[in-house]
């Protein structure tokens, strides 16, 4: 078995282990297939490739990571796309996540706060020729109005609570998915679906551990690493 092998076969014996949380014993398989087109490595940095197809996050520099691929498979599937979607990441980081949705859907907006990361991705993005991602330097607890609705949002950081703006910016019937909790704490992966009569509806999935969500004025606070 080669790297990129083992992580496939790490995820799906992952899945498996959580099959009860998560309710399916197999993800969808063009996330799968999405998994195996996306050559991890070229999102870490140097120093880091040799954990490119290991099952777990690694770090990106500004103390951020890039999510478990597990993870990273697991909330794709919850997003359940379809070829014809417009999708909202918010926490760019490395990249990665939005190279995978890029795969899935017609078009990924995403957004980084930490300005260094959103030019690196972007640069990144657009050097492996996933031409079908934007990436922008702004806080996601505001979103991104200007291509709303969303048929999904995707936040790959922790929040502590679920932003009212990305509620809004959803397509009715589409899904937020969302860690939620206390910063380097329990967080609960959430998928919050948009009701036709603007009510939502919550399932909590698993717990996850995500760098937190900041805000927009706590921005160069935690820089370094
Ligand atoms: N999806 C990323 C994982 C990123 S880690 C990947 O595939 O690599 C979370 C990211 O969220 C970090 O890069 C962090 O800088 C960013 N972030 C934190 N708070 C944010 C906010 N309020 N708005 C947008 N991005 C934020």
């Amino acid at each position: 078995m080669n790297d990129l092998q083992h992580m496939l076969s790490d995820i799906e014996m992952e899945v498996n282990l959580t099959r009860h949380l998560i309710g399916k014993d197999v993800l969808d398989h063009r996330v799968m297939a999405a998994i195996k087109q996306v050559p991890r490595d070229e999102f870490l940095p140097a120093d880091f490739r040799f954990l490119a197809y290991e099952d777990g996050p690694a770090p990106i520099g500004y103390g951020q990571t890039i999510s478990q691929p597990y993870i990273v498979a697991l909330m794709s599937d919850l997003l359940d796309t379809k070829s014809t979607d417009t999708i909202l990441e918010i926490g760019t980081g490395s990249g990665y996540q939005a190279a995978i949705l890029s795969k899935l859907v017609k078009q990924v907006y995403s957004l980084e706060i930490r300005e260094e990361l959103s030019i690196q991705a972007r640069r990144r993005l657009k050097k492996l020729g996933y031409n079908n991602v934007t990436v922008r330097t702004g806080d996601g607890h505001l979103g991104w109005s200007e291509h709303a609705p969303y048929d999904g949002i995707i936040v790959t950081a922790a929040a502590a609570y679920i932003p009212q703006p990305l509620i809004e910016q959803l397509r009715v019937g589409a899904r937020l998915v969302i860690p939620v909790g206390l910063p380097y704490s329990y967080q609960e992966l959430m998928v919050v679906e948009k009701m036709a009569n603007g009510e939502i509806e919550i399932k909590n999935i698993l717990g996850v551990s995500f760098v937190p969500l900041v805000a927009g004025d706590a921005k160069t606070k935690d820089f370094g690493g």
